[in-house]
């Protein structure tokens, strides 16, 4: 895998670097953010310390997993990336369709397959001068997952044995596409552009769910699909409420 293949099959315009092992992709472009003066692809053939949301960790294979980060600069501070994790799951979501795959959105940051997780998302940032600021949204995306490497994680994941017979580097540059353009579009009209796209593909629509925050549930309610900044509306028995991502963790009941 090179990086200056990936770049040459994209459109994107991006630099891409590829790295043969890191711990984190994330934590590579935040230490880089003040020396970056242009979007960048970095791509880990195998990722030894990926990281989930509060600590979690993502975990990978080098054969069977994409790992990889991209460092994009946004004029304005933390409110202008509003609901990014969840144009990244549609921008994901639609690359993959057009790929031939169907999937699903779990709120606030997950792609599902079949009602397991396919792929995460995590998205960091750095200050920038002037307000303005570095996002670097890490993905990691199941191809093939041993076994073994399942077991470690501790539940069923998904994954896409069939794209993981494309050519990786095709694979890449129709991924950074799909980001480039996602990112550019929420640039211009932020999160609205994407609410509909997202709740068309809601995995959880209707169900029961609860919100956890550390074990305890904080709601429990019928999910009903995201609003225009990308919180969760839920029907709850005292009427609907919106909730905001944090740290909080989302659950069918009774699963
Ligand atoms: P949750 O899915 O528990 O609600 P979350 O969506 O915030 O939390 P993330 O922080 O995005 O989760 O991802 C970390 C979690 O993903 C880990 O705690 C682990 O359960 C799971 N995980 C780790 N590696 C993989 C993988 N390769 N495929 C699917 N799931 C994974």
């Amino acid at each position: 895998m090179n990086g200056a293949a990936i770049a040459a099959l994209s459109k994107a315009g991006v630099a891409v670097e590829v790295v043969e092992e890191t711990g984190s992709t994330n934590a590579d472009l935040l230490a880089r953010a003040a020396r970056l003066n242009a979007p960048l692809l970095l791509v880990a053939r195998e990722q030894t310390a990926g990281r989930g949301r509060a600590g979690r960790s993502w975990l990978s294979s080098s054969e069977g997993s994409l790992t990889f980060s991209l460092a994009w600069f946004f004029e304005g501070g933390l409110p202008r990336l509003t609901g990014l994790p969840l144009a990244i799951g549609v921008a994901l979501a639609e690359t993959l369709e057009g790929l031939g795959v169907q999937v699903g959105l779990k709120w606030p940051n997950d792609v599902l397959r079949d009602g397991d997780k396919l792929a995460g998302i995590l998205i960091e940032t750095q200050a920038a001068p002037g307000g303005a600021l570095w996002a670097v949204i890490g993905i990691g995306l199941n191809l093939v997952i041993p076994d073994e490497l399942e077991a470690r994680i501790g539940r069923s994941v998904a994954s896409l044995p069939w794209l993981a017979r494309m050519d990786r580097e095709a694979l890449l540059a129709a991924l950074l596409d799909g980001l480039a353009g996602a990112l550019r579009e929420f640039e211009r009209a932020g999160f609205p552009a994407f609410a509909a796209r997202w709740n068309r593909r809601h995995a959880w629509q209707g169900e029961t769910v609860m919100i956890l925050d550390g074990g305890a549930v904080l709601h429990e309610g019928s999910a009903a699909g995201v609003d225009d900044a990308g919180r969760l509306l839920l029907d709850t028995s005292e009427g609907r409420i919106a909730v905001l991502a944090g740290d909080v963790s989302l659950r069918v009941k009774g699963a």
